[in-house]
């Protein structure tokens, strides 16, 4: 079997036009413009490359985008006194603060005080206790790509054998809730997962997010199985340089699996177009306007 490849980027295209369309009849209808804050505290070099993304995606979707970049020495009180600043202004409906933030600022802290309803990331405590307990949230965008896609791929995901590798808040738990969501049968799995091999055998549907490079082998995956693949890691290549490759070992797996998404090209794409669809559904919560599908 040579699996369907899962192609995130075709699909994150789909949803951003969907999204600048919603974005068009907003303003036509109802003279709302959605805007997005991106905050972003220092000089990391990834960090950076993935504000400047967001911002333009923002405006290419016709949406109000602002970045503020702060100097590394930004003191928590500072940045607090920005977020308070942001969640009174009615000219934007999403903050996203960029992590990681630097070790004097408390991470925690500051995602609470972000307004939930403003909380396009999904991180404050507010969204992860709506969604744990089933009911209507702002869900991370990596883990909500993913849903879509295996939405896209499935139809109904109900009774299916999901399986999530990694537990971390915002990619592992999400994902676990979502699909739990979805009526799937659910296991989470991280470090301490006895048989990990055992375990991912049992899944239809196998979400990797751990931060590994191909740690998931072909022989961990049950025929027909479909395989997301959330890991971004940098590799060193042979002949010199680097390139990205997932937490899934993608040309062995893609011989036993039934779908697989693809590393670049898959996962990612989706995030950026997740974060844009969930601006547009603050911005709709909060003027109390019909929601995009
Ligand atoms: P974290 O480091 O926060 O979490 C990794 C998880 O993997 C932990 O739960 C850890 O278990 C588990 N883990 C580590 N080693 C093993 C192992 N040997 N066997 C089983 N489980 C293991 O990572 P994130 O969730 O933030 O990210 C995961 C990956 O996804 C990274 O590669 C990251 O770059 C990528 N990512 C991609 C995004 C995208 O847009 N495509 C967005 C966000 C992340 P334990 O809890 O026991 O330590």
């Amino acid at each position: 079997m040579v699996a369907t490849v899962i192609d995130g980027k075709a699909f994150a295209e789909t949803v951003r036009a969907r999204v600048k369309a919603h974005v068009a009849r907003l303003d036509r209808d109802h003279a709302v413009q959605p805007g997005l804050a991106v905050v972003l505290v220092g000089e990391d070099p990834a960090s950076e490359v993935y504000v400047r993304s967001k911002g333009k995606a923002t405006t290419q979707a016709g949406m109000k985008s602002i970045e503020h970049k702060l100097d590394a020495a930004t003191s928590e009180g500072e940045l607090l006194a920005l977020i308070v600043r942001l969640n009174g202004d009615e000219t934007i409906h999403g903050i996203l603060v960029q992590l990681p933030l630097p070790d004097h600022i408390d991470t925690d802290k500051v995602l609470a005080a972000i307004t939930p309803a403003k909380d396009v990331d999904g991180f404050h405590i507010s969204n992860v206790g709506l969604l744990a307990t089933g009911q209507k949230a702002m869900v991370p965008c990596t883990p909500l790509g993913c849903l879509m896609m295996l939405r896209e791929h499935y139809g109904a995901l109900s009774g299916l054998e999901a399986v999530v590798i990694g537990r971390s808040n915002i990619v592992g738990k999400p994902m676990a809730h979502l699909l739990l969501k979805e009526s799937c049968t659910v296991t989470i799995a991280h470090s301490r997962t006895r048989d990990l091999p055992d375990v991912v055998r049992r899944a239809d549907i196998v979400v990797a997010a751990v931060g590994r490079p191909a740690m998931v082998t072909a022989d961990w995956i049950k025929p027909g199985a479909t395989v997301i693949d959330v890991g971004i890691n940098r590799i060193d290549k042979p002949e010199g340089g680097t390139r990205l490759v997932g937490d899934v070992d993608y040309p062995n797996v893609a011989q036993v699996a039934g779908a697989i998404t693809p590393v670049p090209g898959g996962v990612g794409p989706m995030t950026i177009a997740c974060l844009l669809a969930n601006t547009v559904t603050a911005c709709c919560r909060i003027h109390n306007l019909p929601e995009p599908e």
